[in-house]
């Protein structure tokens, strides 16, 4: 067997998702293209899904396109290839018995019509009508979606294979992918023992192999496989004569989806308690390989399941398929560059929708690399987003098992994740534990979301209402308002960027001037070329060669792998120091006097201004003070040396006693910001935004000598005229109802946006939250507050519409009063 010497793209891996990406790369124009697969097409998961094509049932805008992408792709492929996709549109219907469930798919069906996907709400008779052999007695409704269906995977994969031959694309079958090549951080090409192709770009499409093959290029994929199960019936003979018209049922709570398979029932099942399958490494000669089905395990299961459709129980069982599918940590696939070695991509991770996402993954994964950006959010699914420590093998073994648990419960907006917690702790955890904190992960730190009273055990009720500790969020919200809080957030993102150019860099990267005079900070936007939003964080100017620049816990290796490979030949250094410093937040119209109790600085309005940074000693410690808040107080943010942070954290908890000092969580924060309207990348603003349909402007410096990366795209859109859409804050005007995230909001009837993040404003009084609008949904079709205040606004929730506010300014304190008092 041999290879070619070069290609401009080395795809590893023939399953649907390496095929797709090579397919799209060549209807991109980049037909230079070698796929390598170690043994045959479809020989890894790919041969044996169930090839469900649904487009129903997520909130996330860039996987509900990718949804509708792929279906329309599989309509379309055998017409361009002459390749049966075994494409059949029977539809799809989630049903459900459970209130909580019911609310649940209401949000969806809501969020997933606006996103145009017709789903209808059915009742249970309407159900039996397309299913008659379910079980209907006990169903409150069906969500019901005429369009969608099923493929066959492995015609998908051979047309898609076959498209991209068509186009130029080397397929390569028989020889595998043994490593990389790299140089000066990049990667250069692939070894096989049928020779070296060198390459611009790799993309890492090996199933649940890439987590291993990853490994070897250092690149860190923390997905794991697990055993997936299907059973097939023997021959049913309502299915076999009629069966194959009738649409795919799904019944989460029941573990199981069922559809016809060669004149039987097929019971796809999710187990809530599932087997992680070789934690220690995958096979390598593992190919159309089945798993030896564990009936022990499943039998409650398949039981459960049965119920569904009761003419299971009475029918034999022809076979009960187990195969490896990997999971993540999140249920998100790994997608993107990795952070460790340019232009090496992955896309793995599939969670068990990589026949129904593949086509729109394939797509976006070759937009990227093509025009060297992703046309769609990746902030979920980013591959950076994931850290070295989820790949270790106690982390995947453990998590695994709660995140496929998940694909069929009941997504409550409470639920944390239980397992493989306590991989980071604060300094001071122990003691907000001892203070009834309620944790919850925070990019693996032990977060303190809220703090239950005493005697009162911190625990989550899981519900769509107003949750049990909602009193202790609203008193810690009100003493930020109203006194003084405390709020440890540790798990911040910490950098010291040094060096003669620090500055220029800093200054060159930033949209706002960062490199004006020492001891300030700024708060700023980092953006591509095409002016989109890469990062939001602060910089803080420490001296003439010495910067401080925070991030939050998730953009944490987006944030640093942006800087390091913007260094180029600045004389400049990043030290990541987030382990080497603590962070407590004391906010709050109290927080001078407090803190001025406490050390010999002087804290005054004219010693230490809004955005000042100081070095004030408390106690025995130095400790890095920044006057700023992202809750819209007068607060301050205190950077501590890990060691000594127990040391300042129990001095100013001491001295807080006089000042009414009360502990403050995540979900205070939460709505704090919320109410004013400060954003938070990768939740309300993200890599399809510009920092002016993002309501940033006034963080960028159009004058400042130099200019700065994205500046001609910013000056472009300003002067393009009116923005096609704008990031809107939304206040429901009925203090009962709460939004969460994906609540669609009408204008005049029209549905113009969606919620991209939400909260409850316990001083605005209601649900508050912040979604970007269309302008074609507005009145005049230009969005200026003029035009928001003659609409007539709504939120739909649940089902429900309730009237809101909608605003450009932060319906909280607009003229920043509070922060600068
Ligand atoms: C029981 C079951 C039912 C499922 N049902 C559905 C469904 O209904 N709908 C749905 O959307 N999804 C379903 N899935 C999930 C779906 O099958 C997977 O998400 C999808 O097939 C993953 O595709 P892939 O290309 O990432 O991986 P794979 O198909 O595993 O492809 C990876 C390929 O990489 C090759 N490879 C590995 N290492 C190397 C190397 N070093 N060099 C070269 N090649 C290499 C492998 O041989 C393999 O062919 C199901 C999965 C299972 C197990």
């Amino acid at each position: 067997m041999t290879v070619p010497t070069h290609a401009r793209v080395v795809v590893i891996g023939g399953g649907v998702i390496g095929c797709s990406v090579a397919y799209h790369l060549a209807h991109m124009g980049w037909t230079d293209v070698v796929l390598l697969e170690r043994d045959r097409l479809t020989s890894g998961t790919t041969w044996h899904a169930a090839g469900l094509v649904v487009t129903f049932g997520s909130t996330s805008e860039t996987s509900t396109e990718m949804r509708k992408y792929t279906r329309a792709l599989y309509g379309r492929l055998e017409a361009e290839t002459g390749q049966n996709t075994g494409l059949r549109q029977c539809g799809f219907i989630e049903v459900t018995a459970d209130p909580d469930r019911l609310e649940e798919y209401r949000r969806v069906a809501a969020f997933n019509r606006h996103c145009g996907i017709d789903v209808d709400e059915i009742s249970p008779r309407q159900v039996k009508e397309l299913f008659p052999l379910a079980h209907v007695d006990d169903l409150l409704a069906g969500f019901h979606v005429a369009d969608d269906g099923r493929a066959d995977p492995v015609g998908v994969t051979m047309a898609l294979a076959k498209g991209a031959r068509q186009l130029g694309v080397t397929i390569v079958e028989g020889v595998p992918c043994t490593g990389v090549t790299r140089r000066g951080g990049a990667v250069t090409g692939v070894t096989t023992p049928a020779g070296d192709i060198a390459a611009e770009y790799v993309v890492n499409c090996a199933g649940i192999w890439a987590r291993q093959l990853g490994a070897q290029a250092g690149v860190t994929i923390p997905l794991q496989a697990a055993e997936h199960y299907y059973l097939i019936t023997e021959r049913i003979p309502e299915l076999a004569e009629r069966g194959a018209s009738w649409p795919v049922l799904e019944d989460p709570a029941s573990y199981g989806y069922f559809r016809e398979e060669v004149g039987g029932l097929m019971i796809g099942l999710f187990e809530p308690v599932c087997a992680p399958w070789n934690v220690r490494g995958v096979p390598e000669d593992f190919s159309f390989g089945e798993i030896q089905p564990d009936w022990d395990r499943m039998a409650g299961y398949i039981e459960t399941a049965m119920r569904r459709v009761p003419i299971a129980m009475t029918t034999g069982v022809r076979k009960l398929f187990c195969g490896p599918e990997s999971f993540t940590p999140d249920l998100q696939p790994c997608v993107g560059e990795a952070p460790e070695l340019r232009n090496y991509f992955v896309a793995a991770g599939l969670n068990s929708i990589g026949i129904l996402t593949g086509g729109g993954l394939g797509r976006v994964i070759a937009h990227w690399i093509v025009t060297g950006r992703p046309d769609v959010d990746v902030t979920g699914f980013h591959i950076d987003r994931l850290q070295p420590y989820q790949a270790t093998p106690e982390y995947r073994r453990i998590r695994t098992v709660e995140s496929l648990g998940m694909v069929y419960q009941c997504h409550y907006p409470s639920y944390v994740m239980q397992t493989a917690r306590g991989a980071k702790r604060s300094p001071i955890h122990d003691r907000l534990a001892a203070r009834n904190a309620f944790f919850r992960d925070v990019s693996g730190w032990e977060g303190a979301d809220w703090y239950a009273p005493p005697g009162v055990e911190p625990r989550v009720s899981l519900s769509w209402g107003r949750p049990s500790w909602f009193g202790y969020w609203a008193a810690e919200h009100r003493a930020a308002r109203d006194g003084v809080i405390a709020m440890d957030m540790s798990f911040m993102s910490k950098f010291l960027v040094e060096g003669r150019d620090a500055g220029r860099l800093l200054d060159w990267i930033s949209a706002n001037r960062v490199d004006g005079p020492s001891g300030v900070l700024t708060y700023t936007q980092w953006l591509d070329e095409a002016g989109k939003l890469q990062a939001d964080l602060t910089v803080a100017k420490l001296d003439d060669e010495r910067f401080w620049v925070v991030a939050s816990d998730t953009a944490h290796r987006h944030a640093l792998t942006w800087l390091r490979r913007h260094i180029t030949d600045h004389h400049a250094f990043v030290a990541d120091l987030t382990s080497g410093y603590g962070q407590l937040n004391v906010q709050g119209p109290r927080s001078r006097e407090l803190l001025q109790s406490l050390t010999s600085a002087d804290l005054s309005d004219a010693a230490l201004p809004f955005r000042g940074v100081r070095d004030i000693d408390i106690g025995f410690a130095q400790v890095r003070c920044i006057r700023i808040t992202y809750l819209g107080e007068l607060g301050y943010e205190l950077y501590i040396p890990t060691e000594q942070m127990v040391h300042v954290y129990d001095r100013i908890v001491a001295a807080g006693e006089r000042f009414g000092l009360v502990h403050a969580g995540l979900k205070a924060l939460a709505s704090l910001r919320m109410e004013k309207a400060y954003r938070d990348y990768g939740h309300d603003i993200d890599n399809t935004d510009t920092v002016l349909e993002a309501g940033l402007g006034f963080a960028v410096d159009l004058i400042k000598p130099g200019g700065f990366l994205g500046k001609d795209a910013v000056v472009a859109q300003k002067a393009s005229g009116p923005l096609g859409k704008r990031l809107v804050q939304v206040l429901v005007t009925d203090p009962e109802p709460l939004m969460f995230h994906a609540e669609i909001v009408r204008c005049n009837d029209r549905p113009c946006g969606y919620l991209r993040a939400a909260s409850y404003g316990h001083t605005l009084g209601g649900a508050v939250g912040l979604a970007m609008i269309e302008a074609g949904g507005v009145p005049g079709g230009v969005i200026d507050q003029k035009a928001l205040d003659a609409g007539r606004w709504d939120v739909e929730i649940a089902g429900r519409r309730y009237p809101a506010r909608v605003s450009l300014r932060p319906l909280f304190d607009p003229d920043n009063r509070k922060i600068k008092g």
